[in-house]
């Protein structure tokens, strides 16, 4: 699961909308993506979905989960509420997937 997270990942052209920080945040920090978020997060049961498909069970109260955009913001903004591109991930995971492709991380926490 890990490597097709990273594949679908592969970076194409970089969106001008989200090729900021300021942007991102102002999406991070919009009330539309935080009950998005949520919505993922009851979805997935509050459960990292990569631990899981190791059959290991890691959940909230073990770690932060965090709602990853599979294919990133930056360059497919247009995807950012799609649920098919939005995952839960530990912390763990989220950083392996991240540290393949190369970019940044942490702005996903919120
Ligand atoms: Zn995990
Ligand atoms: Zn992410």
């Amino acid at each position: 699961m890990l490597d097709q997270l990273i594949k679908q990942a592969k970076l194409t052209t970089q969106s001008t909308e989200y090729n900021n920080q300021t942007a991102k945040d102002k999406f991070y920090f919009s009330y539309a993506w935080k009950k998005k978020r949520q919505k993922i997060l009851r979805f997935y049961n509050f459960e990292c979905q990569l631990c899981k498909s190791n059959g290991k069970v890691t959940l909230a109260e073990h770690t932060k989960i965090i709602v990853h955009h599979i294919k990133p913001l930056e360059y497919f903004p247009e995807l950012k509420f799609e649920d098919d591109n939005l995952i839960a991930l530990c912390h763990d995971c989220h950083n392996k997937v991240h540290e393949t492709f190369g970019t940044k991380w942490d702005d996903e926490w919120w």
